[in-house]
C-alpha cells in the first residue's frame, strides 16, 4: 500500500527560476509554488500519495526563527496523520533547519529535507530527482527512527552531521568524518549506518507554544582578533555566544579573557572553525564536534530549559 507523504515547501533554488536554461547562478530562488514542484515530477505519485503545502517561499539565507517555529509545530501536527514529511528548502541554511527539526520534531516518522543546486529552469536541474528521492526515502519503512534526514544527489545524510561544502556543485553536501547514512541506489533507498545521538522522539526539547528562541550569536575566531565583536555581542545582551575558535577551539588570549568574565552570566560554547572533530574542554562548554552553526541551535534550545553550564554541557554530549 502506498504511504501518505506531505511535502512542505519553503522556497530555495529548487523553486528558483532564471531567464535562461544555461543560467545556474543568476536566478530568483523561491519563485515556483509547491503545486508546480509536484507537477514537474509526476513519477512521485507511483511511490506515495502526496499532498503539498506552502510554508513560505524564500531564499533560505532569509530563514527566520518564526519560520522554524511554524515549521516544527506544523510537522508535529501533520505527523499524527501522515506517514512521512518532505521539506523542500534552499541549500544555504538547509543543514540548520534540518538540525533544528532533528531536535524539535516529536515523532519517529521520517522527516526529509531536500533542495537543489540548480534552478528548476536549468539544463540538468537536480531538483526533480532530489524531490523524487526524498519522497521515496520519506515513504520507506527503514527511514523510521533515523532522525531528520537530508536527501541530496542520491545521498542520505543525518541532520546532525551534514553540511554544505560546495557553493555550486550538485554534490554540495557531505557528512565529513561521519560519512553518509545511506544512498538512493538505482532508485532504491538503502541505509548502511545510523547516528547514535539523541533526536526527534527522544529529544527533551519542545517548541510548542514558544514565540521566540534565546538570542545566541556566533563569533568567528581569526588571527589578530581584537575582541570587538565579542564585546559588541555582550553589550547587545546576548544570552549565549558560540566561539568558532581556531584549530582545537583556540581563542585569542585577550578575547578569552573577556569571555571568561562573560561566562559568569551567559553561556559560552567553544567550537571550531575547522569543520572536523571535537574541541578542548577548557573554561567554557565544549561544543563537541558540532559545527558552530549547529552548536548555536543546540544552545538556543538548551537555554529554553536551563542556564546551568553543566546541564548545557550534558546536552552537548547527548545531541
Ligand atoms: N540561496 C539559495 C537558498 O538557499 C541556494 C539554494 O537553494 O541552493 O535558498
Amino acid at each position: 500500500m502506498k504511504r501518505n507523504v506531505k511535502i512542505l515547501a519553503t522556497g530555495g533554488t529548487i523553486a528558483g527560476v532564471a531567464n535562461s536554461a544555461t543560467d545556474t547562478t543568476n536566478y530568483a530562488a523561491g519563485t515556483l509554488g509547491i503545486d508546480k514542484l509536484i507537477d514537474a515530477v509526476p513519477e512521485i505519485k507511483n511511490f506515495a500519495n502526496v499532498g503539498g503545502e506552502q510554508i513560505c517561499n524564500i531564499d533560505s539565507k532569509d530563514i527566520t526563527e518564526k519560520i522554524w517555529l511554524k515549521l516544527a509545530n506544523r510537522i508535529n501536527e501533520l505527523l499524527a496523520d501522515v506517514d512521512g514529511i518532505v521539506i523542500t528548502h534552499g541549500t544555504d541554511t538547509l543543514e540548520e533547519t534540518a538540525y533544528f527539526l532533528n531536535l524539535t520534531v516529536k515523532s519517529d516518522k521520517p522527516v526529509i529535507l531536500t533542495g537543489a543546486m540548480r534552478p528548476a529552469t536549468a539544463i540538468s536541474a537536480d531538483g526533480a530527482m532530489n524531490l523524487l528521492n526524498a519522497v521515496k526515502v520519506a515513504a520507506n519503512q527503514n527511514s523510521v527512527g533515523k532522525g531528520v534526514l537530508v536527501v541530496m544527489n542520491d545521498e542520505i545524510h543525518a541532520a546532525r552531521e551534514v553540511t554544505k561544502i560546495h557553493t555550486l556543485n550538485v554534490a554540495a553536501f557531505n557528512s565529513r568524518e561521519f560519512g553518509l547514512l545511506g544512498c538512493v541506489n538505482n532508485g532504491v533507498p538503502e541505509f548502511y549506518r545510523t547516528s547514535t545521538r539523541k533526536h526527534t522522539g527522544n529529544s527533551e526539547f519542545s517548541v510548542n507554544g514558544l514565540k521566540a528562541l534565546p538570542y545566541v550569536k556566533i563569533i568567528y575566531g581569526h588571527a589578530c582578533d581584537d575582541g570587538l565583536f565579542v564585546a559588541a555581542a555582550i553589550n547587545a545582551g546576548v544570552k549565549g555566544i558560540i566561539c568558532a575558535g581556531m584549530g582545537n577551539g583556540s581563542i585569542n588570549a585577550n578575547v578569552e579573557e573577556i569571555l571568561i568574565r562573560a561566562a559568569e552570566n551567559i553561556a559560552v560554547v567553544r567550537s571550531s572553525r575547522c569543520g572536523g572533530s571535537i574541541v578542548a574542554n577548557k573554561n567554557f562548554v565544549d561544543g563537541d564536534n558540532l559545527t558552530p552553526q549547529k552548536a548555536r541551535i543546540l544552545l538556543q534550545l538548551a537555554l529554553t530549559k536551563t542556564n546551568d553550564r553543566y546541564e548545557v554541557q550534558r546536552m552537548f554530549k547527548q545531541y
